[in-house]
């Protein structure tokens, strides 16, 4: 029997909407905060990975558009992406440059000029002007910049991991995954597994049998 949708079926929708509004004025880049508080608190405050399972927009556009769409191979991903210390590698390396980001903010906070480019994957900066972000203090717009990099960057990244391996291969290494599967386990013990993880992933819906 076909199983009735939720509206929870339907965050992928946030999630594009999100993109896009982003590309129209960089300052909506500031609603990505939801999408890295929420997993956060509902690991601390519930102890589970109910985010992950349920709630992620991101991770229903890439089981989409690789499942449905078929733009996924569908193969394992490789090993060593499932490791632990590529895992929590790339998490350092996620949580450093989140690091150099705000360090970015706090020097036009205090009278360094608005750098209005978008860097992706950390190396490419593309040129970004045509926003009007006059209206917001530069700081604001400066935060919005370089997390709007971070969002792009990791849509990337899933978005190429989940053409050439199975379709949520991203939730594999994602790292609110990783930090929320960090945090579920400190919360319960020897109970971890119950929050979705294994671990080896990040996400159990990452591990679900595909067809
Ligand atoms: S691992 Fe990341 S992308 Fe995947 S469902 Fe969790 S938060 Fe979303």
């Amino acid at each position: 029997m076909k199983q009735k949708k939720r509206w929870s079926d339907y965050l992928w929708i946030a999630e594009l909407l999100y993109l896009c509004l982003g590309l129209f004025n960089i300052l909506f880049a500031w609603l990505g905060m939801l999408f890295f508080c929420i997993p956060l608190l509902v690991a601390i405050v519930g102890g589970s990975k109910a985010y992950c399972n349920r709630y992620c927009g991101r991770g229903q556009l890439l089981g989409l558009l690789g499942e449905k769409l078929k733009l996924s191979r569908n193969v394992p991903p490789p090993k060593f992406l499932r490791s632990p210390w590529f895992r929590y590698g790339f998490l350092t390396f996620f949580m450093i440059m989140f690091g150099l980001m705000l360090v970015s903010t706090w020097k036009v906070f205090t009278g360094a000029p608005l750098s209005e480019t978008v860097t992706l994957l950390w190396v490419f900066r593309l040129p970004w002007q045509w926003a009007d972000v006059s209206f917001a203090a530069p700081w604001m717009a400066q935060f919005a910049f370089g997390f709007f990099s971070v969002m792009l960057t990791s849509t990337i990244l899933g978005l190429t991991t989940m053409v050439l391996f199975r379709p949520r291969s991203w939730c594999v290494y994602c790292p609110m995954g990783t930090m929320t599967q960090g945090i579920c386990k400190l919360r319960n013990g020897r109970k971890a597994k119950s929050c979705g993880g294994t671990g080896k992933t990040n996400c159990g819906a990452a591990q679900a049998p595909r067809q």
